[in-house]
């Protein structure tokens, strides 16, 4: 990641970085639903731009817990959705993708001193004894300890197994992505899980209606948007924390600012990467993007 090989025409269209619209935009109030992944200050190249530092990170919660939103889970959002309970005023989640091995250790941590949940998304794959995925070597945390991160306030969703893109794969493969990640985490914590964060945020109309068939309630994404409480359900905006953001940024995001607010179409750049990655994937193999 460090390399950059991805142009900024291509990164801006793969998370629907547009024209910057004012807050409340389409008179919805917006969700920020943040995106993490590791949070070290060594990270391995490939994922250090999507890395923050544990100074960096404790700056972001201390905004979050100042702009006085609600921090939730993803169960807030499914239940608004489906229409089973309101969500409180001004949500904010917090969600982790992989499950990077500071996850359940001081990542953790700094969410429980400040008392807030969290949502983490875990790649079974890469976590599970004898597991393989398809992300590139780091320091990731055991299946085992996903019950502690249960413990310390976080609600756990699959990440799918091996990290593929899932807009890319045949049924069956998709079918045992959905599946079979579903199945590990619900052996492992001894109940339903109900969530899903598609890889890379990579979606289609398919994925998203075997998403639901495979009895998922939700499904983040990307998009690099803030959230609504119009949202669709199976593509929830997320905003992607790069290294390279600042407090200012968080803060921005906080007041509801910064990014479009979903739902919204995809725009002409958003669906022509689509296509052109789907044609390269039958070449090559999937590039980490989150
Ligand atoms: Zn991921």
């Amino acid at each position: 990641m460090e390399t950059d090989g991805r142009g900024r025409a291509e990164r801006g269209a793969r998370e629907g970085e547009g024209p910057i619209a004012p807050p409340h935009a389409h008179g919805t109030p917006a969700i920020p639903v943040f995106l993490y992944h590791c949070v070290v200050d060594d990270p391995p190249d490939w994922i250090a731009e999507f890395t923050v530092t544990p100074k960096q990170f404790g700056a972001h919660l201390d905004a979050v817990v100042r702009s006085g939103r609600t921090p939730v889970t993803i169960s807030a959002i499914a239940d608004h959705l489906a229409g089973r309970a309101p969500l409180p005023p001004r949500p904010v989640l917090l969600t982790f993708d992989d499950g990077f091995a500071d996850l359940p250790g001081p990542t953790a941590e700094a969410l429980a001193e400040r008392a807030l949940p969290a949502t983490a998304y875990l790649t079974t794959g890469a976590i599970a004894p004898g597991g393989r995925s398809l992300l590139p070597p780091a320091p990731m945390m055991p299946l085992a300890r996903a019950a502690e991160l249960e413990r310390s306030g976080m609600e756990i969703g699959s990440h799918t197994v091996t990290h593929a893109q899932l807009d890319t794969l045949s049924v069956k493969a998709l079918a045992y992505e959905l599946r079979t990640s579903k199945a590990v985490l619900e052996d492992a914590l001894g109940h339903e899980i109900r969530h899903l964060a598609y890889p890379h945020g990579y979606n289609s109309p398919r994925v998203r209606a075997m998403s639901a068939r495979a009895g998922y309630e939700t499904a983040t994404a990307v998009r690099h948007a803030l959230s609504s409480d119009r949202d669709e359900r199976y593509r929830i905006a997320r905003l992607i924390v790069r290294r390279t953001h600042t407090v200012a940024d968080v803060e921005g995001w906080l007041a509801g600012a910064g990014a479009r607010v979903a739902p919204y179409r995809d725009g002409p750049k958003t669906i022509a990467w689509r296509w052109y990655r789907r044609a390269r994937a039958v070449v090559h193999g999937p590039e980490f993007a989150g």
